[in-house]
């Protein structure tokens, strides 16, 4: 049998990257998942892949979306907010439509989710929240990350304060907090820095103590681990997982 036999799941930004690794792994271990995304053909060939997994379309900046979706396809006892954007710069490169666009995708986005989800959890006295952050947030200062390493850490508050407040009623909220990781996006952040394709991935790379990159099914292994009952004791908790670097 599987860890995550009868839990419904909903994974935002699941088209690729940790949220695809993770909602492919959730639909490995048992769970049915409303995989979800803003980027159809990334949805269909994940459907694909594995017959417990449904797909819809959701954009996480969309709240009436958000509500309509919980509404028609909830509830759920997995929420897996992995949607986020990753704004390059300092606070002197950062203007305000990047500012409001980092909060709106990194954090408005999970306050209208877990807004949603929430009143069906607590009505089965069960689910688990699961947040994407960052290393780059409360943890580490990272250079030219000030917008992004902002929002993490509003993550993190927003995760602790949820779990403060439904800790009795059996619905836990967790954050993860990956270091660099192997995705489509990294490899689209390492070739707008031009020059040396080659040299530039090792610029990721020469700053991580084990000398590699994460990958997405590193990140999804614990995301499975919070989402399943393994984890039952393990609220409010910022779970880094980094390769050292944060070390
Ligand atoms: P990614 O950034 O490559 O994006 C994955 C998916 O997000 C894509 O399929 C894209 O279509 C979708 N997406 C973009 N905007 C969306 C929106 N408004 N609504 C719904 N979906 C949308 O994936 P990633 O690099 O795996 O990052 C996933 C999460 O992990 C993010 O929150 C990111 O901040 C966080 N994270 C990533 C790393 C890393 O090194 N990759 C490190 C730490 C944290």
């Amino acid at each position: 049998s599987g860890r995550l036999d009868g839990k419904h799941a909903l994974v935002t930004a699941a088209g690729a990257g940790i949220g695809r690794a993770t909602a492919l792994a959730f639909a490995q271990a048992g769970a049915k998942v409303l995989a979800t995304d803003i980027d159809s053909n990334a949805l269909a060939t994940l459907a694909a892949e594995h017959p417990a997994l449904t797909t819809k379309l959701l954009d996480v900046t969309d709240a009436e979306s958000i509500r309509a979706l919980v509404h028609s396809s909830g509830p759920f006892d997995v929420l897996f907010n992995c949607a986020g954007y990753v704004h390059a710069g300092s606070i002197l490169d950062t203007d305000d439509a990047s500012w409001r666009r980092s909060f709106t995708i990194n954090v408005d986005s999970m306050f209208h989710l877990c807004k949603a989800v929430l009143p069906g959890m607590l009505e089965r006295g069960k689910g688990s929240i699961i947040n994407m952050a960052s290393v780059a947030s409360s943890i580490k200062g990272i250079p030219n990350r000030f917008a992004y390493g902002t929002t993490k850490a509003a993550v993190i508050g927003l995760t602790r304060a949820i779990a403060a407040d439904f800790v009795a009623r059996g619905v836990r909220c967790n954050a993860i907090c990956p270091g660099t990781v192997k995705t489509p996006s990294l490899g689209e952040r390492v070739r707008a820095l031009g020059g040396d394709e080659a040299a530039n991935w090792r610029s990721f790379t020469d700053r991580q103590p084990m000398g590699r990159l994460g990958e997405p099914e590193e990140i999804a292994a614990l995301a499975l681990y919070l989402a399943s009952d393994e984890s039952a004791f393990t609220t409010g908790t910022i779970h880094v997982v980094d390769g050292g670097w944060s070390n």
